[in-house]
């Protein structure tokens, strides 16, 4: 283990935010859209398919299409399978997977078609190489707010026991929390946890209503908090953890520049909240999880005592039992400190070996 991308894929890890919809390879996404008859733009290569303006509109256009081309139970499987495949390659032991149900529904795939295929993806994942994943259902913001409560319905009439809780997504900006109250209200009541993105395209009080109003227990994104110092150095008190997303900011926000002092992420954790590493959407954000943490220590500035502190953080974030928490934080802490120990002695023995002219040509 050389190389910061080793070390960063080897470390355990919770991935907290990531859409399902918006983990599918470019590949996966035509092979799907020939079997389901599916137009999609001109490309040259692959990738161009998720080339696209640097703003949330312009992203969720993407992400919709994307959405169309998963139709049926095989589909959905599939995906999940690759994305679980692909988290496991990074290093996440554990996932709670986001997916867009209400996406589908417009082209007649019903809720169940979704869940099961997704379920049936996951155990697939869980059998071939041991990664754990809940799910949960987004809720799109932009539906009208009696359209939600339906969907919510529907999800509790088909409750399995890997639905863990739901979020709220979409765009953001002309749609703030409170619309949803009701949902967000019956799904505490019924059980369920609650996270929203919030603060991401949209203002600071957006974050403060999801915890206060919706009752939010996570916030996907929330770096528009920082535009609040008063919010700041409350929520810095608060046990919330904020699942952010670097890669993402450069796309969908103003903070377009990972090295920037003033970047969003860095001013939250200076600030003093709680935050842990995740990597969205990550081919459309040209990105996976391990370079996200790659990112944070190249770009951003932050230590390797600073990604164990991420990562932890990201158990304690966990909707898992309180055991399980116990039990990862400890085994996980020691392994990253042995992989951090071994990281270090190989990079220093590399610099004494270059120093002592270890690189010099050795073939003469
Ligand atoms: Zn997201």
């Amino acid at each position: 283990m050389n190389t910061l991308r080793e070390l960063m894929a080897a470390l355990p890890k919770a991935e907290l935010h990531l859409h399902l919809e918006g983990s599918v390879m470019p590949l996966t996404l035509i092979e799907l859209a020939a079997k389901n008859n599916i137009v999609l733009p001109e490309y040259a290569k692959p990738l161009d398919l998720y080339e696209f303006d640097k703003d949330l509109a312009a992203f969720l256009n993407v992400y919709n299409l994307v959405c169309e081309s998963i139709v049926d139970h095989q589909d959905f499987e599939r995906v999940t399978y690759e994305c679980l495949a692909n988290c496991h390659m990074n290093g996440a032991r554990y996932v709670e997977l986001f997916f867009s149900p209400q996406a589908h529904f417009k082209y007649g795939v019903s809720y169940a078609t979704c869940l099961n295929g997704v379920v049936a993806g996951k155990n697939r994942a869980f059998e071939d190489l041991g990664i754990e994943c809940q799910l949960i259902p987004g809720v799109n913001r932009e539906k009208p707010a009696d359209e939600n409560l339906a969907f919510l319905h529907t999800i509790l009439n088909t409750q399995r026991d890997q639905v863990v809780g739901i979020g709220l997504d979409y765009y953001e900006n002309p749609f703030p929390p409170e619309l949803h109250l009701e949902t967000f209200q019956l799904a505490k009541e019924q059980g369920l946890r609650l996270t929203a993105h919030a603060g991401e395209a949209g203002p600071a009080e957006n974050v403060q209503k999801s915890v206060d109003i919706l009752g939010c227990e996570r916030i996907d994104h929330g770096y528009h908090i920082v535009d609040s110092p008063d919010m700041l150095a409350e929520f810095s008190k608060g046990d919330i953890v904020f699942t952010v997303c670097p890669s993402t900011t450069t796309i969908t926000t103003h903070w377009h520049d990972l090295a920037d002092p003033q970047h969003a992420i860095k001013r939250m954790v200076e600030g003093g909240l709680k935050v842990m590493i995740n990597s969205d959407d990550p081919p459309m954000m040209g990105t996976d999880l391990a370079n996200e943490y790659v990112l944070l220590v190249e770009q951003m500035g932050f230590s390797l005592s600073d990604i164990k502190a991420f990562i932890l953080n990201g158990v304690d974030a966990a909707w898992i039992s309180e055991d399980k928490k116990a039990y990862w934080h400890k085994e996980w802490a020691k392994e990253i400190d042995d992989l951090f120990s071994k990281y270090t002695t190989n990079v220093q023995s590399n610099l004494a070996q270059s120093n002592s002219g270890g690189l010099v040509n050795h073939d003469q």
